[in-house]
């Protein structure tokens, strides 16, 4: 018999699980949908299922369960067990923890997604063996989670590695947080999606089209292919985004950064004008040390890193 940990992962649109060995190799997994719309009650209860439903395979198989993380979107208070603010699940003050009625015995931990994210690409991803590591998580906004000294720093209330909404330009665009230039006002999928309909309703000729639907990815594809706004929309979004790690470089003097999320993938596009840009505003030592990377894990990194959780604690 050996010990396995469980890792959740809760979206806004599904809540993957997994039930990982202590290697942080994935046994089994699971994928459902979230209902969110069902409210809390009825979250926490396909979560508390899923929870049961692994157990029972880690039983099947003649293993323990050593404990229970969850990745979470929002904010949470690990010490009331509670999930003060998830904006995807419109969850403000949910008692997480008590709401899922779990066995007494079995051990539960709550993190930011981000965070968890983090934990995972330096269990098992690109940041293996770091230790001192910032996972920068590119998407509808930027996620951020600080591994210091080997460990998860999440500050006094829980909040820090917040890179997104480190300023980069006081002047600059409006952010969901109620300031202006945060970085991810800069740098995020929705910010690269901006920049395209600006520039295509200024009458630059690209490759792009006005649509509701476009993505970051359509834009990493077309600078790919060649598209000069497309190119140019990148390397402003990789100046900015270097900028933020160039403070973050000076701040910490971290060994790995890793970059996460889809606009991660885009290959020298995107590391080429980001590290020049960092090189030109770190200062030396500590710029000489770090090495930025894609993220590894993708999708896995949330089931796997919220595994984590369990062994950290
Ligand atoms: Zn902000």
């Amino acid at each position: 018999m050996s010990e396995l940990v469980i890792g959740i992962d809760l979206g806004g649109t599904n809540i993957k699980g997994a039930l990982i060995d202590t290697g942080g190799n994935i046994v089994s997994k699971q994928e459902i949908p979230t209902m969110a719309n069902g409210g809390p009650g009825i979250v926490a209860g396909r979560i508390s299922g899923m929870i049961d439903e692994l157990g029972r395979r880690a039983a099947d198989s003649g293993n323990n369960v050593a404990g229970v993380g969850i990745g979470i979107p929002g904010q949470p208070d690990k010490v009331k067990g509670e999930v003060v603010f998830a904006p995807n699940l419109h969850w403000h003050h949910v008692p997480l923890l008590s709401l899922l009625n779990l066995k007494k015995d079995l051990p539960v931990y709550l993190d930011n997604d981000a965070n968890v994210a983090a934990l995972g690409e330096q269990w098992r991803g690109a940041g293996r063996g770091a230790l001192n590591m910032i996972m920068v998580t590119i998407g509808t906004g930027i996620g951020g989670g600080l591994i210091l000294d080997g460990r998860l720093y999440s500050g006094t209330t829980g909040t820090a590695g917040e890179v997104g909404h480190t300023v980069i330009d006081p002047q600059g665009p409006q952010c969901s947080c109620g300031r202006r230039g945060c970085l991810e006002t800069l740098t995020s999928a929705t910010a690269m999606v901006r920049m395209a309909k600006e520039a295509i309703d200024r009458g630059r000729v690209t490759a792009l089209f006005r649509e509701e639907n476009l993505e970051a990815r359509d834009i990493v594809i077309a600078a790919n292919a060649g598209d000069d706004v497309a190119r140019e929309i990148i390397e402003q979004a990789a100046y900015y985004l270097g900028i933020g790690l160039a403070n973050l470089i000076n701040l910490f003097n971290p060994d790995t950064i890793v970059i996460g999320g889809g606009v991660s993938k885009a290959g020298p596009i995107l590391f080429d004008p980001l590290c020049r840009t960092v090189v030109e505003w770190s200062l030396e030592a500590p710029c000489k040390a770090v090495k930025i990377v894609p993220a590894e894990l993708g999708n896995n990194a949330g089931c796997i890193g919220a595994g984590a959780l369990v062994l950290q604690s």
